[in-house]
């Protein structure tokens, strides 16, 4: 089931688990053109914006919005996310900006979570348009600290702990420690004041309202957004149709239980009508999505066993784990992120008493299953 596509943003999903064939399509296989836009329900855009990874494309969404002003009411839109910052990701938003939103200003910029592909340009959207920054807090000082080089994905605590997780092999350690502006090559600057959204929070946007459901296990604290008059869900990147969403443990948090709080979170959903329309960071829109939250935990759920057995002659490192997990070869950059998923797979299980864990001769985390 597990076919490894490769993994090469933070947002990038360690694993393939394509369930389409249960999920329904709206819109068929029609796409927007990149610097176009397509209306997936009345005064939502769907545009599609290039990424320069193997996942090489991530989707915004653009709300039809307006606000008072002195003179009368002023007409534009809310974007939900903003792409990486790049070049080639300006000029399509320019081509946005001059066709589909039809010159019309941004009024604010929602971004789901600090991924680079869904922040990394909001202080360029923000600056263009005067536009405020709606966040959750933790996501916010999360993408503040990454772009000035606390970065979470490289450099020598990242190396250290993928060490003490048997990535040994020192030509990868030196590629680790010197992957220390990953973020900030993509994420150069954040807005420097935001509003806050939390668990809960509700926003106007359009003469819908929309509230915020947090979601936990891909990044620190991700907001989807529901409308319940739309029936409309913005996922973000907690259910994709085609891609089972990264769930890593990172170095800043070196014993998260990343896994387990993703699992928990998928379950939130469940009070969703059967069929809301589902906006995703990647892939395709859909309606299914008590059917898609099934297969994904259905997919863990059938990993960790596999985990769990694997473990039970002979105590694994997040390393040895890899092939049990991914079940083919992964290069250099692949490993980066599905070692942090391979952490969370063992870490689920451990904190869950169905193993134990111990550091061997190496210094290298080793867990082993507790019989019973
Ligand atoms: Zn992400």
């Amino acid at each position: 089931m597990t076919q490894t596509a490769p993994p090469s943003t933070p947002a990038a999903p360690a694993a393939t688990l394509n369930g389409e064939n249960a999920l329904s399509f709206p819109l068929g296989t029609t796409l927007p053109e990149l610097g176009q836009a397509l209306e997936v329900a009345p005064g939502i855009l769907w545009v599609r914006m290039a990424l320069p990874f193997a996942l090489d494309h991530i989707n915004l969404w653009l709300l039809k919005d307006s606000e008072e002003t002195a003179t009368g009411l002023r007409h534009g839109w809310t974007a939900v996310d903003c792409g990486v910052t790049n070049p080639g990701t300006q000029e399509a938003w320019r081509q946005v900006f001059a066709g589909p939103m039809k010159g019309l200003p941004i009024l604010r910029v929602v971004v789901t979570h600090m991924h680079p592909d869904h922040m990394g340009l909001a202080h360029w959207l923000c600056e263009q348009f005067n536009a405020p920054l709606y966040m959750n807090a933790t996501e916010y000082q999360s993408a503040l600290l990454a772009s000035t080089g606390a970065s979470n994905f490289g450099g020598a605590s990242t190396q250290r702990f993928f060490a003490d997780h048997g990535w040994n092999d020192p030509a990868d350690q030196q590629q680790i420690q010197s992957r220390v502006s990953y973020y900030a090559n993509m994420v150069p600057k954040v807005p420097e004041s935001y509003h806050r959204l939390m668990e809960g929070t509700e926003i106007q946007i359009g003469g819908h309202t929309w509230q915020c459901i947090s979601g936990w296990g891909h990044s620190p604290e991700h907001m989807a957004l529901y409308s319940r008059s739309a029936n409309v869900l913005i996922s973000g990147d907690m259910v994709l149709p085609k891609i089972s969403t990264n769930v890593s443990v990172y170095a800043q948090e070196p014993e998260a239980n990343s896994l387990a709080l993703f699992m928990r979170s998928l379950t939130k959903f469940d009070v969703l009508p059967a069929d809301a329309l589902i906006l995703p960071s990647h892939g395709r829109p859909f309606v299914g999505v008590h059917t898609r939250t099934a297969q994904l935990l259905k997919h863990h759920e059938d990993r960790l066993a596999e985990v769990l057995d694997a473990c039970s002659e002979r105590a694994g490192s997040a390393h040895d784990m890899l092939k049990v997990i991914f079940k083919r070869p992964l290069d250099f950059h692949q490993t980066t992120f599905a070692i942090g998923e391979s952490v969370a797979h063992l870490h689920a299980l451990w904190h869950a008493g169905k193993m134990k864990r111990f550091k061997d001769e190496q210094g290298v985390w080793r867990f082993q299953t507790v019989s019973n």
